[in-house]
């Protein structure tokens, strides 16, 4: 038997996409735009330096989780794909005042109650709801309309222990949860770097899943995760076609028939996966095709926003291994798109081998952006040369303040590179260069989406928009779950992952 697929898209979701494809035994190929596959999760050099634009955390990386399944069946986790551990997710220094989001949970209790005593019950409250949180899982071997009920006791089960937890916290923000905290370094450590507009179990489920190892950070970052599920997917007989943007798919009836090509050529279609970005697929295949959830969610953004990042890269011209790997403190505020900020995050790759050439580091500062600021990048690309000066203005204005807390780079700091969320959305089709799908909010429910589109029998969808919270998770069990939906319709889901090797 063999069925042809055909998929947009080569970022996480359309290289697992067409892993499960291949182990199924379908006969699929993957067109991707840009002239390399892996989408957001990708990197690139400047100057000798590696910038690697994604991966901080890759959940996922316990064997006790379904999901660890999925990413050791495209490849990118089990044998001779090595791990780094790190003891602490990050350091948040506060007018001098360090706290950490440790592994070890009693450690981390232990010290946030030196640092704030007056703060006890809440702290206990909040360590005790990490570690039940533990217990979540991400459901990634099914689709929720192919689970049986005893699939759903089985799930409800094993996080039996969390499920309290999201009932206690769910209705918070993050910014809620902070603010039952005195103490501004805990308070920081739960903002962490994410929206504060995000649900509070957001911060819940990163130390959750960091603590109990189903965190971790593949040795190589974000190019080890798609190189590795490219090799995979070549392997399986897969076939790659890049600088293949799609600009159009003709439907007759009910069914893709055609993906039109930028270069003039086209591809007759039987089966179609979109891994685009949903805002793209939309305009391929045409707004009225926009169904019930996605209008919800485009019409009503200030229940469902989106963040980005403006991320700047420095070249430090000696080893980083003395500063944490990851850290967020506190200087004098600055404006990046029209929003104060009052915090540098900075990323610290000393311990990724070859980032940085022999006797040099590599910095990455992310700086938060909402709807708001990508409007604001979006309007300032016209104007290419004011854009560049006032990417260029943050980075300064960021580099002196690096130098104000790390003294000893004094002199050492060099500028290689601005991402905006405008760039995000140049090089991936990113809507509004969000990375991390709609910040659910506490206004809405969360919800899952189908990935298949009423009026249309061969389109199925993948990616991070598809469900809470987006990400690499996500994307990677979005791609799976459209070939089993695939496979269902056409009465063949008896041949999922039949042709293993
Ligand atoms: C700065 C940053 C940091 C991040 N950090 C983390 C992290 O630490 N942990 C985590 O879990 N996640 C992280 N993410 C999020 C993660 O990278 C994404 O959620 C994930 O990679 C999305 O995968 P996707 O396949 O859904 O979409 P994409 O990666 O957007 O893939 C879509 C692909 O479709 C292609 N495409 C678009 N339009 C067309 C077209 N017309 N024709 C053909 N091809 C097209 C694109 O070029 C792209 O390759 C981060 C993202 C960013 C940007």
């Amino acid at each position: 038997m063999s069925t042809k697929l055909t998929i947009i898209g080569g970022g996480v979701s359309g290289l697992a996409a067409g892993i499960y494809a291949q182990m199924s035994g379908l006969d699929s190929e993957i067109f991707e735009g840009h002239s390399v596959i892996g989408g957001q999760c990708t990197s690139w050099k400047r100057r000798g330096f590696h910038i690697d634009n994604c991966v901080h955390w890759m959940t996922g990386t316990s064997p006790n989780k379904e999901i660890y399944q999925v990413w050791k069946d495209v490849g990118v986790i089990g044998d001779g794909c090595p791990m780094i551990a790190h003891e602490y997710f990050l350091q948040v220094d506060i007018d001098g005042v360090k706290g950490h989001a440790w592994r070890d949970l009693d450690r981390m209790e232990a010290e946030l109650l030196t640092i704030a005593p007056e703060d006890k019950k809440v702290i206990h409250d909040l360590i005790k709801a990490i570690r039940n949180f533990r217990n979540i899982e991400l459901p990634a071997l099914k689709p929720k309309e192919q689970m049986t009920f005893m699939d759903n006791m089985r799930l409800l089960w094993k996080m039996r222990k969390a499920i309290p937890v999201a009932v206690k916290y769910g209705k918070m923000t993050i910014g809620d949860l902070a603010q039952m905290f005195q103490s501004p370094v805990i308070r920081q450590i739960i903002h962490n770097y994410v929206p504060e507009t995000y649900f509070a179990i957001s911060t819940l489920y990163m130390y959750a899943m960091f603590s109990a190892g189903n965190a971790d950070l593949p040795l190589g970052g974000s190019d080890s995760i798609t190189l590795r599920m490219r090799d995979r997917y070549l392997q399986l007989g897969g076939k790659i076609s890049t600088k293949k943007k799609a600009t159009s798919i003709d439907i007759e009836g009910s069914r893709c028939r055609r993906v039109n090509f930028e270069d003039g050529t086209n591809v007759e279609v039987e089966d179609l996966i979109c891994a685009t970005d949903i805002s793209v697929t939309f305009k391929l295949i045409g707004e009225q095709y926009i169904d019930k959830h996605f209008k919800f969610c485009y019409d009503n953004p200030e229940k469902f926003p989106v963040f980005s990042n403006l991320n700047v890269y420095y070249a430090v011209d000696q080893p980083t291994n003395d500063i944490p790997t990851m850290e967020i403190f506190n200087c004098e505020p600055y404006t990046v798109g029209g929003r104060e900020v009052k915090t540098v995050i900075v990323n610290n790759f000393a311990d990724q081998p070859n980032f940085a050439p022999e006797g040099k580091g590599i910095l990455e500062v992310l700086v938060v952006q909402y709807d708001h600021q990508y409007d604001y990048w979006d309007r300032l690309y016209a104007d290419r040369e004011a854009y560049r000066a006032e990417k260029e203005r943050v980075a300064q204005e960021v580099l002196t303040r690096l130098e104000r807390h790390y003294p000893q780079y004094t002199g050492k700091l060099t500028v290689l590179e601005s991402v905006t969320p405008k760039s995000f959305n140049r090089f991936t089709g990113a809507y509004k260069g969000a990375y991390m799908g709609f910040i659910q909010t506490h206004l809405v429910k969360k919800e899952t989406h189908s990935g298949i589109l009423p009026g249309l029998d061969n389109l199925y969808l993948a990616g991070q928009w598809l469900q809470t919270p987006g990400g690499l998770p996500n994307a990677l069990v979005t791609g799976r779950f459209a070939v089993q939906r695939l496979l269902k319709r056409k009465n063949l889901l008896h041949l999922f992952c039949t042709q293993k090797t």
